[in-house]
């Protein structure tokens, strides 16, 4: 049975406005075969529109929006299958594209009592929203986090992410969020079922041994390493778990090998 593909982006698709080479063929190769395939990031501020039209600027043409998911809509799928009741509220740290993802699975966006505090990264993030945040958990509101990267390489250097906001509020209250996007298999899992197939018949494919890898071998699913981005073999051997194919970049992966 052909495998459905799940990939990372950052360091396998492209390297900041850079195109990975081989990329453009593996897509080309997925869609020809009508491979079912997922391309999965932990980012939570773009959108699948700004995802799809970031690859397209980049020469990969084809895709549509479904192609994608997002850590801000696995939180949200997260959140809808874990609670049931008819209005559910949050009060959210983050920007458009995660409070649309809530909106979009029936949940009110609220400062009075909500039963979630949702944090993502957040450009305008301050110490009323700091404060708040505090305050509501405290008030026993469920502290959620959409992924745990404390800082996003960038142009011009780094920019502290969402693992950052969470350190903070974390600090304030003495209580941990959970945190949806990689390395929780939990992201993988939603991926598999945005994609209607069980986690064995999927291939993670990643160029983080601690995130990609170790979260699609949790969830049940073969994995791919790919030396295009920050992993090294040197490195790759330093860790307790390996993945069950390495290749330089994508454009060597044999989909009918998988
Ligand atoms: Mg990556």
């Amino acid at each position: 049975m052909a495998k459905s593909i799940i990939s990372d982006m950052d360091g396998v698709i492209y390297r900041g406005k850079q195109l990975i080479p081989g990329a453009k063929t593996f897509v080309q190769r997925l869609l020809e075969s009508q491979t079912p395939f997922l391309f999965l990031t932990n980012n939570a501020e773009q959108t699948p529109l700004d995802l799809k039209l970031k690859l397209a600027s980049l020469g990969i043409e084809g895709l549509s929006e479904d192609n994608f998911i997002t850590a801000a809509m696995a939180t949200a799928m997260f959140l809808k299958n874990q609670n049931q009741k008819q209005h559910a509220t949050a009060y959210v740290v983050g920007g458009g594209g995660l409070i649309n993802e809530l909106y979009n699975v029936g949940f009110s966006i609220s400062e009075s009592n909500p039963d979630y505090v949702v944090v993502a990264k957040s450009s305008t993030f301050g110490y009323e929203q700091l404060k708040k945040a505090v305050r509501l958990i405290d008030q026993g509101a469920k502290f959620i986090g959409t992924n745990p990267d404390m800082i996003d390489p960038v142009e011009g250097g780094l920019e502290p992410a969402a693992g950052t906001i969470l350190a903070a509020i974390s600090a304030a209250t003495g209580k941990k969020p959970y945190i949806v996007g990689k390395p929780n298999s939990l992201m993988m899992m939603l991926a598999a079922r945005k994609l209607g197939a069980h986690p064995e018949d999927c291939v993670m494919i990643g160029d983080r041994m601690d995130t990609d890898i170790v979260g699609g071998m949790e969830a049940g699913m073969k994995t791919v390493l790919v030396l295009s981005g920050v992993t090294t073999p040197e490195i790759m051997t330093q860790f307790p778990y390996k993945p069950d194919f390495v290749h330089d970049d994508v454009g060597g992966i044999d989909l009918a090998a998988l």
